[in-house]
């Protein structure tokens, strides 16, 4: 698979974090904020694990006097939830202690770790801890899930959601998505904790700017957060609107299952490998 590699490129900062810092740095010199995310997941091994916890003590290690106001997002099936919820826990608990005022953010992964993730989220969260969880639009439980993320101000990246849900628990059409993912971010950008607005769908992102116009909503009371690497046009122009914009940023030589999302996503990044493979 070290063929896709070139494309996976586009999508990750680097195979390691001395690679990953340089283009971390030039971001927020460029004005955007920044979540950190070390590629792995669904991991069935305590030292990987164990590994992972501690790429992520290092990279905080790292931007130590750098000052930077950045995010980190952490699988829960890369610290071991499929292994262990103990062993799981007990690693988050040490990234979260060494994150100090850095939110740590949850993501969200599939329907059968949902309830799960929900839980360890809302088992760690204090008061004005700095813990943060995704959901999803394209399940039908998030409006649920929301109400609660806001009844306890724990910080909310809404996104559609990138994987493959049966249709009982799962809206499968897109205009649908688009519809609760706007029911969704309604009461997130009114009533709730610092959310992000996590889309590069314009259409999507035109009325959101047109709903928080409407409702006067503060810039800073929210972010808007895209993919290193997609739509960066976009990215610049929301900067160059005053918004406050973040950018999710992988890095990590377990790029894979992140790269075949990413391509999934698209019939055109699908083509371009094709492309590329069949001119080799
Ligand atoms: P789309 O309709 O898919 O895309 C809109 C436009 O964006 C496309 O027309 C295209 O121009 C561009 N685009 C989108 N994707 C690509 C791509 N791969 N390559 C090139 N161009 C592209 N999902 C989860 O399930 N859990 C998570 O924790 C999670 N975290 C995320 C964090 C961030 C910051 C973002 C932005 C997304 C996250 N996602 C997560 C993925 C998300 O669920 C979608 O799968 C993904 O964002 C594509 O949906 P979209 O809203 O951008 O709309």
């Amino acid at each position: 698979m070290r063929i896709l590699y070139p494309f996976a490129k586009r999508f990750i900062a680097g195979e390691n974090l001395e690679t990953a810092l340089k283009n971390i740095y030039k971001l927020n010199d460029n004005g955007y904020l920044c979540t950190i995310d070390v590629l792995g997941e669904d991991t069935h091994n305590p030292g990987q694990a164990e590994n992972a916890r501690d790429e992520y003590i290092a990279l905080l290690k790292a931007i130590e006097t750098h000052h930077m106001p950045l995010d980190l997002s952490l699988k829960l099936s890369q610290m071991g939830l499929s292994i262990d919820p103990a062993l799981c826990r007990k690693n988050v608990e040490a990234v979260i202690d060494a994150a100090g005022q850095h939110t740590v953010r949850f993501d969200m992964e599939g329907s059968n770790l949902t309830q799960a993730i929900l839980d360890m989220c809302l088992e760690l969260h204090q008061p004005h801890s700095n813990l943060g969880i995704v959901v999803q639009a394209y399940l039908h439980r998030t409006e649920k899930d929301v109400a609660t993320m806001i009844d306890k101000q724990i910080s909310v990246r809404l996104c559609k959601g990138a994987y493959k849900e049966p249709a009982d628990i799962a809206f499968q059409d897109m205009q649908a998505i688009r519809e609760n993912f706007l029911k969704l971010a309604h009461p997130l950008l009114k009533e709730g904790h610092l959310p992000a607005i996590a889309t590069h769908d314009e259409t999507l992102i035109r009325h959101i700017l047109q709903f928080i116009e409407k409702e006067k909503i503060a810039p800073e009371t929210f972010y808007f957060e895209l993919l290193y690497g997609v739509r960066r046009d976009l990215q610049k122009h929301l900067l160059d609107q005053g918004y406050q914009v973040r950018i999710y940023v992988p890095y990590g030589s377990a790029w894979l299952p992140y790269t075949l999302r990413r391509l999934a996503e698209r019939k055109e990044n699908i083509l371009f490998v094709i492309k590329s493979l069949v001119q080799e």
